[in-house]
């Protein structure tokens, strides 16, 4: 099976389309982060392996973020992706389920899958809805594990206080681990509550996040995953033979511009940059008739194109357009009222937009 951020952009490629479906900026990180980097570089001692559970002055930084314990509930992973394959790889194994809320980031599914568990989808039916009362019926003995991102691709929308609710009365009552993936945490306008907040039992959730999105540095691959003292054992034992560390000259320089004062208005400044042109772009495709919800997670604009999104968006794709996704592609089975809806990744710099808003005025 071929990731469709891997097949997508070539296609986009090949047509000449403009790749709205992938969620990848066009532009580089902030200035303050670049400075850090060359600032990290010349120290001799940044070239070298380091403690595989991550820099130290890093897992400070993100613990001083969340008030949990440094050394012992902090790994630093190469980007959420690393996070949640050693996740699930520490978590489950052959006969064990886990279960997925849909519409689903397709890399839980693979992560699950290489560890030998069963991927148990729990379908939440779209536009509208709160899976709280789905949890219970998916739920078997051999449960051990439910995946849940926040801010939520594609839907954009944070986790309701029902479905955090329902999420660690599970963990509690059938010792489920509640792991969930929160990268888009920090374009969250007003904050975000996730599940540390959520779930006070630290070895019953594990929190995975990274810089790739409120740093603009998708490609640096720094991410981490927080959890209690013993899962972190466990999450450490696997990460330490699959990437040991990951680039530390990178790790540097994220932690000491996370541990700088500009950090907020750094991070802050992205988020408005992406809250800003998601607006704008929304407004234009209101004006096609291509009607969207502002939502906590800007990077992507959901709309309802009136037609099978499939076909839509093979058709925009190959006619040298712009590449978009349709939303059952985060669907495992047909899911009846998404089937008209189109996930932009709007991630982009404004003139980019621009010309894809063009682009799309010339063909729907
Ligand atoms: N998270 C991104 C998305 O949903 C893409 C991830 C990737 O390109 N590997 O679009």
């Amino acid at each position: 099976m071929e990731s469709m951020f891997v097949r997508i952009p070539a296609l986009a490629a090949r047509h000449g389309a403009i790749n709205l479906a992938q969620g990848v900026f066009d532009h580089g990180p902030p200035a303050a982060l670049l400075r850090a980097l060359v600032a990290a570089g010349e120290n001799d001692g940044v070239h070298q392996y380091m403690p595989s559970a991550g820099l130290p002055a890093l897992r400070q930084a993100v613990a001083a973020e969340t008030s949990c314990d440094p050394d012992t509930e902090v790994t630093i992973t190469a980007g959420a992706t690393e996070a949640l394959h050693c996740t699930m790889a520490a978590l489950l194994g052959p006969g064990d389920e886990a279960l997925v809320v849909e519409p689903a980031y397709e890399q839980y599914a693979p992560a699950i899958r290489s560890a030998g568990a069963t991927v148990v989808p729990v379908r939440l039916a779209y536009p509208d809805g709160s899976f709280a009362a789905l949890l219970e019926s998916a739920c078997t003995e051999r449960t051990k594990v439910v995946v849940v991102n926040s801010p939520w691709n594609p839907l954009g929308r944070s986790l309701d206080s029902d479905e955090w609710t329902a999420l660690g009365d599970l963990a509690r009552r059938r010792g489920v681990v509640v792991v969930s993936d929160e990268t888009y945490e920090q374009l969250a306008p007003g904050g975000h509550l996730g599940v540390l907040h959520a779930i006070g039992e630290p070895e019953l959730r594990v929190k995975i996040s990274s810089v790739s999105k409120s740093l603009a540095a998708t490609g640096w691959r720094v991410g981490w995953a927080i959890a209690g003292p013993d899962l972190t054992r466990r999450i450490r034992a696997v990460h330490q033979f699959v990437t040991f560390c990951p680039a530390v000259p990178l790790q540097h320089a994220v932690a000491s511009l996370m541990g700088s004062p500009e950090y907020r208005a750094v991070v802050d400044g992205v988020a408005a940059g992406l809250h800003e042109r998601a607006a704008w772009f929304a407004g234009e495709l209101a004006g096609l008739g291509l009607h969207t919800k502002a939502e906590a997670n800007p990077f992507y604009l959901l709309a309802d194109v009136g037609s099978p999104a499939e076909e839509w968006c093979d058709r925009m794709v190959l006619d040298g357009g712009v590449a978009a996704l349709p939303l059952s592609v985060f669907y495992s089975a047909p899911m009846p009222s998404a089937e008209h809806t189109v996930r932009f990744a709007v991630c982009k710099k404004r003139s980019t937009l621009e010309a894809a808003a063009e682009r799309l005025a010339a063909r729907v």
